[in-house]
């Protein structure tokens, strides 16, 4: 869809002038917001909590509300501050010390934030694990991180198999029965002080380990360190345009970057009320928690924004969805096609934001001041240079298809794939991190998203990018969701497939198919449009929402399916 610019709208943004602030921004100005300046030691659970803790005007402020089908919970940041400390404490106690990995394995709650936090005041390092992971996957992460203590629920015990993991010291029960076996959560929270002297470090102490989405492989363990708050804070004020009456809402689980990096710390180092919704995703219950909270910024993903676009404008309709001002994307590319409901439904831009487990922190991103191209992810944030270039790190002209890549050097960059120094280097080549996507930069600037490279097809001698067929796929009134692969033919070297699901109403028949590849070859191109049309009930996702491509390939060719400890039920 050739769709024409989106203009921003005037307004009162916290970036006033993108290309100003683009050309002489430097890291180091964002570092005079934080309190280490003074001592050089640091704590980002500090910077995320305490210091708001600290401020008379700020510390009965909500800081956490949490809503959910059966609790609603709110916590001000003075009350999170305590029970961070509390939990923190119990920790000490534990025997937990600086640089321990303290895993997390729980279904979101207001006791998950405050353990989590708790675990950074201990200068420990976080790893959280994604609610719906089974046996398998929740082995392979605290194997190879050797996590030394996990927080978990009864109803999640028994995929912990702790007999095999002899790293594993301790468990913490949030929730169970008396059982001495394990900590009682409850029963040590209670006898904890809430005063506790925070573990200072170094910004380049560890913090976190996020294990990736596993769209393209074995899951890696990313090590995160202090040093990301920079990054964190300053473009949690200048793309999520975050200001102090907002409400904000990340849909994003905290066993996912975006639900730490946006979840938890963008937030609340801006000092932002930050609603956590708990339970499964439903239209009506998603457009009822913006109505009920008053969400004014809301992140959240292609994945359920396609979900809500199928339930239609009537199901928006019902809801009074007039306190948001700003909505933003991440995860998948984001297709023209959301972004024309978007304007429908809200009356606002989605805006994009593209960056990856390993860089911590968004990257490149459109922003509230600057006209937005429909399926252009943007313009990099100020500090960071991003470019195409080739295999060996040379710099492509524009508008040539090539690997996304980024100069070393910006704050919130991973410091280690844990485990594995190998992997770490292979993502650079001559000062480059080489993302492993790849993408082309037009005449003015804007970055535009092609592919995974592993999923870019070769199609006749023509290079297609799966992002651009399934886009437009997705613009047939009959198509709900859409993945695309390459599939190896002795004439054409692949030829493209899609693997669809269709939208209420319609059923599978060979006019329909031949309907819609005729509206691909019109609307694209004919070396664009699938030869191979396959109907599906679902598309496999990854859980955190992400098309499986290489499952689909793996399944038509009859393949090894890999590791599929990501893979959504
Ligand atoms: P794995 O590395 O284990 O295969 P993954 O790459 O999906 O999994 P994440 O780090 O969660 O794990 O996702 C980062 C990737 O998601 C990016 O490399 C990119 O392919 C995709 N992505 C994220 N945001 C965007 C966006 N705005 N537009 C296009 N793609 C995006
Ligand atoms: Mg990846």
């Amino acid at each position: 869809m050739d769709m024409q610019p989106i203009k921003a709208r005037s307004g009162n943004h916290n970036l006033e002038n993108y290309e100003q602030t683009y050309n002489n921004f430097k890291w180091d100005e964002a570092k005079a917001n934080f309190t280490w300046s003074e001592t050089g030691k640091v704590n980002i659970a500090y910077e995320t909590i305490d210091k708001h803790a600290a401020d008379p005007a700020k510390k009965d402020k909500a800081a956490l509300i949490y809503s959910s089908p059966d609790r609603e919970e709110s916590l001000t940041f003075e009350q999170l501050k305590k029970k961070s400390n509390q939990f923190a404490n119990v920790l000490k106690n534990q025997g937990i010390e600086k640089g321990d990995r303290v895993f997390l394995f729980m279904h979101r709650s207001p006791e998950f934030y405050a353990s989590f936090l708790g675990i950074l005041k201990t200068g420990a390092i976080a790893g959280p694990l994604f609610e719906a992971f089974m046996e398998q996957a929740v082995r392979d992460r605290l194997e190879d991180s050797e996590a030394k203590m996990l927080i978990t629920t009864p109803d999640l015990l028994d995929r912990v198999p702790q007999d095999e993991l002899p790293n594993l010291e301790k468990i913490i029960l949030v929730g169970g029965d008396d059982d001495s076996r394990y900590i009682s959560f409850e029963k040590e929270m209670e006898n904890a002080s809430e005063d506790f002297e925070i573990e200072w470090v170094d910004l380049e102490d560890g913090m976190l380990l996020h294990y990736t989405s596993g769209s393209t492989g074995k899951p890696k363990g990313v090590y995160h360190v202090h040093n990301a708050m920079i990054q964190h804070y300053q473009t949690g004020k200048w793309v999520l345009d975050l200001k102090e009456d907002d409400v904000y809402w990340c849909t994003a689980d905290p066993g996912w970057v975006t639900g730490t990096s946006y979840g938890i710390f963008a937030p609340w180092l801006n000092g932002v009320t930050n609603v956590i919704r708990g339970g499964r995703f439903s239209p009506d219950d998603w457009y009822g928690t913006i109505a009920e909270q008053n969400v004014s910024v809301w992140y959240s993903a292609p994945t359920a924004f396609r979900k809500l676009l199928s339930a239609g404008e009537e199901t928006a309709k019902k809801h009074d969805l007039s306190s948001l001002r700003h909505i933003l994307s991440v995860g998948e590319p984001l297709n023209p096609e959301v972004i024309t409901w978007g304007l429908k439904a809200f009356d606002l831009r989605i805006h994009d934001t593209w960056w990856m487990t390993e860089t911590g922190a968004m990257l490149i991103c459109n922003y509230p001041s600057v006209d937005m191209r429909p399926g252009s992810m943007g313009k990099p944030f100020p500090g960071v240079e991003a470019a195409i270039v080739d295999n060996e790190g040379n710099k492509l002209p524009a508008n040539q298809m090539g690997n996304l890549a980024i100069r070393e050097g910006w704050p919130s960059m991973m410091r280690a794939i844990w485990n594995n120094p190998g992997k770490y280097e292979s993502y650079f080549i001559n000062g480059w991190y080489v993302s492993g996507d790849s993408a082309y930069q037009d005449e003015d600037g804007y970055f535009w998203f092609q592919g995974r490279l592993d999923d870019v097809i070769n199609t006749s001698g023509e290079r297609v990018g799966p992002f651009e067929v399934e886009s437009k796929l997705i613009e047939h009134e009959a198509v709900a969701e859409a993945g695309v692969i390459g599939k190896p033919d002795p004439e054409r070297g692949e030829i493209i497939k899609a693997f669809i699901t269709l939208r209420e109403g319609y059923s599978e028949s060979d006019e329909l198919r031949e309907d819609i590849r005729q509206f691909v070859k019109k609307g694209l191109s004919a070396h664009a449009a699938p030869r191979e049309i396959e109907i599906k009930d679902t598309i496999p996702k990854t859980r955190s929402g992400k098309i499986m491509r290489r499952l689909l390939k793996s399944w038509e060719l009859g393949l090894p399916t890999g590791d599929t400890s990501t893979l959504e039920e």
